[in-house]
């Protein structure tokens, strides 16, 4: 089967390798029908991922139709139509029990998925602890409506659930890329009164603008100016930094009221300076990321019920054997791409 490859640092290529088989009873075997490439392949090609191995598959969003089940599987069957979620979990030790998936002690938990174990942006995919690793998608919901639901889209949805955002809030989210979009769509389900998004690519604001009118946009620049003339308080009550670029920490923090909750999503190159001389008795609640992908049937049950729709996020759309120029797509992001769809 085809399946594209990290070969080396700075080398990614499409493959010939056998079909994946079943290792374990509770492994599936998922044709993969559509996938997309992450940000976090991208990292991996410049080799900041230090834990991905050399010769993987990689990919780690897609959906699919499960074509082979091991003994144990119970809650998927062969012929089903599912979403793979990005994390490996066990669903049984201290952190699975208590919702923390990201943190499955098995030494496969975590990111696995197209990192240390074979990935998605191929044919075929073995999907280790299946009953908890696969969703089955509504009938009424197409492969790109549930795209995003095991990895940006849950991203999004933690995020917004970690925030404890009340109705009265004014919440400003950093950075407007497509965790960005997600954590914004997942932000509205909570109805706070006010959404100010901070954005610098024009494209991107475009978008937002476009497609949420009700939502407020700032350059960063104006950013602190702005959310203090637009919130009840002197700040945001509650910020989620998605941006990870070098100044969105620091503005994150300073765009809090006092006592707020600073939900920090973002992935930084480098790492980030906490002054905390500089915000003695601002109060603030920081919580830090690392998805824990547990709700994704809650999410599709939303995404059936039309209360998220992610398909505007896919700008441009490649077969499998074309990765490569979406890949150049994505990375030199050209022709204003937000998410590829790459078909199986
Ligand atoms: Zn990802
Ligand atoms: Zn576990």
């Amino acid at each position: 089967m085809l399946a594209y490859t990290y070969l080396e640092q700075g080398q990614f290529a499409l493959c010939e390798k056998p079909k994946p088989q079943l290792k374990d009873s509770r492994d599936a075997l998922v044709r993969v029908t559509l996938g997309s490439i992450c940000t976090s392949d991208l990292h991996i090609k410049h080799g900041s991922v230090p834990r991905a191995v050399p010769g993987i598959t990689v990919g780690h969003e897609m959906v699919g139709i499960v074509e082979e089940v091991g003994p144990d599987v119970v809650s998927v069957k062969p012929g089903d139509r599912v979403t793979v979620n990005v994390e490996t979990f066990c669903g049984d030790c201290f952190f699975c029990r208590h919702g923390y998936v990201n943190n499955c002690e098995d030494p496969n938990g975590g990111w696995a998925l197209g990192c240390r174990i074979d990935g998605g942006q191929a044919e075929y995919v073995r999907v280790p602890y299946a009953d908890q690793g696969l969703n089955r998608i509504p009938d009424k919901v197409t492969d790109e409506q549930a795209l995003f639901v095991g990895d940006i889209l849950a991203t999004g949805f933690w995020a917004a659930r970690i925030s404890e955002i009340k109705p009265e809030d004014t919440v400003l989210i950093i950075g407007a890329g497509p965790t960005g979009i997600c954590t914004l769509l997942c932000v509205m389900l909570k109805h706070p009164r006010r959404i100010i998004v901070c954005e610098k690519s024009e494209e991107r604001i475009r978008f937002v603008q476009e497609h949420y009118p009700e939502v407020l946009v700032v350059e960063p620049e104006n950013c602190l100016s702005f959310v203090s003339q637009q919130s009840n308080h002197g700040g945001a009550d509650v910020v989620i930094e998605v941006a990870g670029s070098d100044d969105s920490f620091t503005l994150a923090w300073k765009c809090a009221r006092p006592n707020a909750i600073v939900t920090v999503v973002a992935l930084y190159d480098r790492p980030q300076v906490l002054p905390l001389p500089d915000m003695y008795g601002k109060n603030l609640t920081f919580k830090t990321g690392g998805v824990d992908g547990c709700d994704c049937a809650e999410i599709l049950n939303l995404i059936a019920e039309g209360k998220i729709d992610t398909t505007p996020l896919i700008t441009h759309r490649f077969p499998l054997r074309e990765i490569e120029e979406a890949y150049r797509i994505l990375e030199n992001r050209q022709d204003g791409v937000i998410k590829v769809a790459i078909k199986g």
